[in-house]
């Protein structure tokens, strides 16, 4: 099984990572990104041992994991894509983590929503949120700019407390990782978030020297996306 293959091998990468590294987080979360992915892979890697899968999409999270989840208990879906304010509610009942909170509509939009369940007393799924900064300052790229990110990180902590761990970043292609890496531990350190959403295929290793508490993975283990 190709994707179980592909999990022993970067679970092996990771530990050397951590092992070498003195930021290295003992903690290191494989979330396995399943965008695109059909039902019968994610199946695969769920019996190869993943609990954490990260989806881009409202819409596709819903259809393909309302099938899937009710079969196992301890899954996690995480949003690691853009997301609407009209999907909001949505979002809140698919994933346990959002990690693509990037502006201030989406944060009152989330505040209302949450308000308005315990108004209700609906379940909702989301636990924790994550905020994304763009690290690159990329006009294309979603993402709060490095400069706004304390402002922001306040307002939703201090004002809305909406309940933000940590920092998320997916670092320009055509650069060096590792500086972008250190730039989002940095702005988490000085906000007191514990969390660090980063480091992908082609970095997670570095990304874990630079103390990733999460790693999200995608063609390493299941192959290239088509
Ligand atoms: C698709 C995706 C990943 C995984 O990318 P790979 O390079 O295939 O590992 C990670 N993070 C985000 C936000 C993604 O959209």
């Amino acid at each position: 099984m190709a994707t179980a293959d592909n999990l022993d091998c970067i679970k092996k990468r990771i530990e050397q990572a951590k092992s070498l590294y003195s930021l290295a987080c003992d903690d290191v979360l494989l979330m396995a990104a399943s965008k695109s992915q059909s039902i019968t892979v994610i199946e695969e890697a769920i019996a190869a041992g993943i609990t954490e899968f990260g989806e881009n999409r409202v819409q596709e999270a819903e259809e393909k994991w309302q099938v899937i989840k009710p079969k196992h208990s301890n899954i996690r879906l995480h949003l690691i894509g853009a997301l609407q304010t009209n999907k909001v509610r949505q979002a809140l009942k698919v994933f346990e983590v959002i990690q693509s909170l990037d502006r201030v509509s989406l944060a009152d939009s989330i505040y209302k929503e949450l308000q308005l369940s315990q108004t209700l007393n609906s379940k909702l799924q989301t636990q924790e949120l994550y905020i994304q900064i763009n690290t690159g300052e990329e006009p294309q790229k979603a993402g709060v700019f490095p400069e706004e990110a304390n402002g922001f990180i306040d307002y939703c902590v201090s004002k809305l407390k909406l309940p933000v761990v940590g920092l998320m970043c997916v670092p320009p292609e055509n650069q060096p990782p590792a500086p972008h890496f250190a730039l989002l531990r940095q702005i988490a350190m000085r906000n007191n978030l514990a969390k660090l959403s980063m480091g992908m295929s082609g970095d997670f290793a570095e990304a874990i020297r630079m103390g990733s508490s999460c790693v999200r993975i995608g063609s390493a283990l299941f192959g290239d996306r088509i």
